[in-house]
């Protein structure tokens, strides 16, 4: 009888364990569960993050993937998950790691992006004929993941805040002004307490800072984020985390800024800083030829152009 029983109450959590919704792991061995219903995906560290949230109407991804065979591995992910198509793609910036695969979810999803990303598209050697050659080029998977390529310019270009609201879920996008690209994004799920900072941060490493890339509105930008109180915080590249990220990110720039005016101040030379500066606490930081870079973005900010 004790054993009717057993067996009873196992074939009942067997049951309940397969109508269960797939966990991470059941995804592939590169998702991570960040809150319920919401799943990061890359496949190598540092490359572009790519996320699923589902949500009661329907998934929202941020992000389409480092490359169109990243974004059929988030599809086929959208697909076990038991979910509708997606419905919605959200950029955190226009370059290619994390815009290529739009095509792959698009028709039916309609792709949203901050105000320039369009352009910035269009103008990008990234996207040409030669390019995409070179990148199908790779490997014959990439060759097949790129079978039906074409851009998906966004349908819908916001300026400064927007909100779109998705089942029970809310998304509040806040353009980020000179941190990255030329349309940056961070998305903010207030209910759920989890922000996607774009490239505004990085984990552990330096980022590449264009010339019209600003550390004093990068800071501005980490600051409007930190005061957000995010318990999950996903960066555009790099292991999701915690606010640690943003005021990693805080000290790190206001260190690099104090050095460099100290400098300045002594009459040293561009060339004299890159030589001398070292900001401690970046000893193990990852992408160390692009300290000079960020050097020149402090000088220009210090120097007031
Ligand atoms: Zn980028």
């Amino acid at each position: 009888m004790k054993t009717k029983f057993s067996l009873a109450v196992y074939l009942a959590a067997l049951g309940l364990w397969l109508a269960a919704p797939a966990s991470a792991q059941d995804l592939g061995p590169h998702f991570k569960q960040v809150k319920d219903g919401i799943y990061v995906y890359a496949a190598v560290l540092n490359e572009a993050n790519s996320t699923i949230i589902r949500t009661s109407d329907g998934v929202v991804l941020i992000d389409a993937g480092q490359s169109p065979k990243d974004s059929y591995v988030v599809a086929a992910a959208v697909k076990k998950l038991g979910s509708d198509p997606v419905r919605f793609v959200i950029h955190t910036e226009p370059h290619p790691d994390h815009v290529m695969g739009d095509f792959v979810f698009s028709p039916p999803a309609v792709v949203v992006a901050a105000s320039g990303a369009s352009a910035s598209m269009k103008q990008s050697e990234s996207f040409s004929p030669a390019r995409i050659e070179r990148e199908t080029a790779k490997s014959p998977e990439m060759r097949d993941a790129f079978k039906g390529f074409r851009l998906v310019p966004p349908h819908v270009e916001y300026r400064n805040r927007m909100t779109l609201t998705v089942g029970e879920r809310t998304f509040e996008l806040y353009y980020l002004k000179n941190v990255h690209s030329e349309a940056d994004t961070a998305i903010w799920l207030p209910k759920e307490r989890v922000l996607f900072t774009a490239a505004s941060v990085g984990v552990k490493r330096f980022g590449n800072h264009r010339p019209f890339v600003s550390i004093p509105d990068t800071l501005d930008a980490i600051r409007m984020m930190q005061a957000l109180k995010p318990e999950v915080v996903i960066p555009g590249h790099g292991v999701p985390g915690t606010a640690k990220i943003l005021d990693d990110m805080e000290n790190y720039y206001d260190a690099l800024m104090k050095g460099v005016t100290a400098m300045v101040k002594q009459g040293k030379s561009l060339d004299e800083i890159k030589k001398e500066l070292k900001v401690p606490g970046t000893e193990d930081w990852e992408g160390k030829d692009r300290f000079p870079n960020n050097i020149e973005a402090a000088y220009r900010a210090v120097k007031g152009n």
